[in-house]
């Protein structure tokens, strides 16, 4: 398993989970190792909409990039119960370094009030059935359908008009299908890209919670707080060739949010690939 350790800042204490997803199933057990419970805002009676926020679905357009939608989300949760609170974000698009290959970046944030801290967990994973297709027929829908890992994985079907969430079974996605086919002869599909629907999304985020609780027991060598982490990456990693400094990271710079205590890293690599110098490569 992991080397979670309890960190006194955080351990035995309670955080409010903002999600209405279900992704309490991934994320709760792993913060129990740091000896961190985890509630609901429904465990505490309060209403929550997450989809204030955004949705995948585009009803609702997101509010700010990935990472200002998840810090809105935990600070209203916290707000809401004075406790620290947890945010997941998830985002689809193109992988940053192969952009032909889709992928799914994760986000997972922990706010803590009291100690004013705020840890980040990532997680970047090509392991994801995103895409969406128009079809012509049934069995086009079947095909993408079946493409795309359902009925485990839910779908969306995009109308005039209308948006239904949520498909789960095949007798709802053939009606569904065969009501808008019959109206306008095509419709779109899409991958329901909420947790609880989508399986691999789930574990993205299971795999960016381990990565928070690695961050968050990665401590301070000064004064021993939780979340030590990069802060800024500094370049000029020199090039295998010609040794001139380029753009990719020399070293990293550690900082402790509580101390201020910074820390250079040397990166991993002790030289870069010429594809990336400015002078053997232009
Ligand atoms: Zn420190
Ligand atoms: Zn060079």
């Amino acid at each position: 398993m992991s080397d979670a350790i309890w960190v006194p800042q955080l351990a035995n204490r309670t955080a409010v989970l903002a999600t209405m997803h279900g992704k309490e199933q991934v994320i709760a057990p792993l913060l129990a190792e740091l000896g961190i419970s985890v509630l609901l805002p429904s465990d505490l009676n309060i209403e929550f909409n997450t989809d204030q926020f955004g949705t995948f679905s585009r009803e609702i357009k997101r509010a700010g990039n990935q990472q200002e939608a998840a810090r809105m989300k935990a600070a209203r949760a916290m707000q809401l119960t004075g406790l620290m609170a947890i945010a997941s974000e998830g985002a689809f698009g193109p992988h940053p370094a192969l952009p032909y290959l889709p992928c799914d970046r994760e986000l997972v944030l922990l706010l803590d009030p009291e100690n004013q801290l705020e840890i980040w967990g990532e997680a970047l994973s090509t392991k994801t059935n995103f895409s969406q297709a128009e079809v012509r027929s049934q069995s086009e829908a079947e095909q993408f359908a079946q493409k795309i890992g359902f009925p485990q994985h839910g779908l969306i079907l995009r109308a005039e008009n209308q948006l239904i969430k949520g498909i789960v079974t095949a007798a709802e996605l053939a009606s569904a299908v065969e009501h808008h086919l019959v109206s306008s002869g095509s419709v779109m599909l899409e991958t329901d890209m909420r947790a609880q629907y989508n399986p691999q999304r789930m574990q993205v985020i299971q795999q960016a919670t381990q990565n928070l609780v690695q961050k968050i027991c990665q401590t301070c060598p000064n004064c021993g707080w939780p979340g030590f982490d990069i802060l800024e990456r500094q370049p000029g990693l020199p090039c295998a060739w010609c040794h001139q400094p380029t753009e990719l990271t020399l070293a990293n710079i550690y900082a402790c949010q509580h101390c201020g205590h910074r820390q250079a890293k040397a990166a991993e690599a002790s030289h870069a690939d010429p594809v990336h110098c400015a002078f053997c490569n232009p």
